[in-house]
């Protein structure tokens, strides 16, 4: 596509932090536009593999990556009250070489501030909330809620799971509850008393399960997230301080070693799960989506933030190959939408790595190798 093509990205989360750096290295014109007056420190952290990390690899953040989250030494999964291990992935050297890359856990915030570094200085226009979106003949006019507008040859809406865009395009509709919550932690790793805990375990109870790990290379810094049964949720999509004593309590029976690790938790903060019905409507005209944005999943499976970098990565090199927006986009939902489905099919069985799995097509996958053309 012509280098002249003025592209907007509506929302600087992963996806469209991943798409603005690939694209202005291509050399396009890029604006983000962002709703929130600026990046807070949100308390959570992110599992991320190796066909993350390759991804990262081609905007110079795979070291950083690396060396500011840990490559944990395994995943482990456990039974919740014996603590039998159930399956274990090593990240041994062998199984990066197999990976082409290593599997990291990193905090949000940091993560957020790797993407942002190799932008344009003054690429993320904050406090700029989309509104709406008019295709006239010579392009397209973006309206913010500020009263601010903006010309733009494309659009990228990767506005997450609420997406306004997707509203544009599709119209309204609620994201569906699903039924559990996430009462999660960060907390210092001093706190935990006796042994260290494992670098990454995941708890695998009847109705329920529980992540523990440490986001940090010096593992001073521990996260703990459940998802456990709720009947309703009566908020929107934002998290809402969370009480530590009915945390513990909803993980009575749970082992031990992962009760050392929820104990040592101060603050909880609780996000509800959202998810949508599978919808294969990724664009419109001159206007796609990424990310949360076309396909939210369900975060038992730990690949909505990869599925989304992923996505940036798809688009972006159909972009650069493909002449007309109308190729480019449908080339992208083709490649997508199977490797999409599947994972928010398993998110949904919440399966994975729940005993032995075949993970190499997950991970050793490659954005950068996969053909366009196919
Ligand atoms: C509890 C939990 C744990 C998870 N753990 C993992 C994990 O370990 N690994 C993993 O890969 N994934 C995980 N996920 C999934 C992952 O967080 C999401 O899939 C991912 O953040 C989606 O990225 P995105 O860029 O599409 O959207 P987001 O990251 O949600 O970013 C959307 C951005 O758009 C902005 N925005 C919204 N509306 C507007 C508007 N109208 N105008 C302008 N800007 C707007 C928002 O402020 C935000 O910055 C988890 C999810 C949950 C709920």
């Amino acid at each position: 596509m012509d280098r002249t093509t003025r592209i907007a990205i509506l929302g600087a989360g992963l996806a469209g932090l991943t798409a603005a750096g690939l694209l202005q290295r291509a050399g396009f014109s890029v604006a983000v536009y962002e709703q929130s007056p600026g990046f807070s420190r949100i308390g959570a952290g992110i599992i991320l593999g190796a066909n993350v990390a390759k991804i990262l690899r081609r905007l110079d953040l795979e070291h950083g990556l690396a060396t500011t989250g840990i490559r944990p030494d395994a995943f482990l999964s456990r039974a919740w009250d014996s603590g039998e291990t159930l399956y274990e992935l090593v990240f041994d050297a062998a199984c990066e070489a197999r990976f082409d890359g290593p599997f990291v856990n990193i905090h949000r915030a940091d993560l957020h501030q790797l993407l942002q570094q190799p932008l344009t200085p003054g690429t993320i226009r904050f406090d700029h909330k989309i509104a709406g979106i008019d295709e006239t003949t010579d392009g397209l006019t973006l309206a913010f809620e500020n009263g601010a507008t903006a010309k733009a040859d494309l659009a990228i809406g990767a506005d997450g799971i609420r997406s306004k865009v997707r509203e544009i395009m599709l119209g309204f509709e609620e994201p569906r509850f699903i039924g559990r919550i996430a009462p999660r932690a960060v907390f210092p790793a001093e706190r935990i008393k006796g042994e260290p805990i494992r670098d990454c375990t995941k708890w695998w109870a009847p109705d329920r399960h529980v992540l523990a790990y440490y986001m940090t290379a010096r593992r001073d810094e521990v996260y703990v997230m459940a998802a456990i049964p709720a009947a309703r949720w009566d908020g929107d999509g934002s998290p809402v301080r969370g009480n530590r004593d009915e945390f513990i309590t909803a993980l009575d029976g749970f082992h031990p070693d992962l009760l050392r690790a929820a104990e040592a938790a101060t603050d909880v903060t609780v996000w509800p799960i959202h998810d949508r019905p599978r919808n294969d409507c990724w664009s419109m005209g001159r206007v796609v989506l990424m990310g949360d944005a076309c396909h939210p999943v369900r975060p038992f499976m730990a690949a909505g933030g990869s599925m989304a970098i992923e996505d940036a990565a798809i688009l972006s090199r159909c972009l650069v190959e493909f002449d007309d927006p109308s190729t480019a986009f449908a080339r992208y939902a083709k490649i997508r939408i199977p490797r999409v489905a599947e994972v928010q099919r398993i998110s949904i069985d919440n399966t994975w790595m729940h005993g032995p799995t075949e993970t190499d097509w997950f991970f050793a996958y490659d954005a950068f190798n996969t053909p366009l053309h196919a």
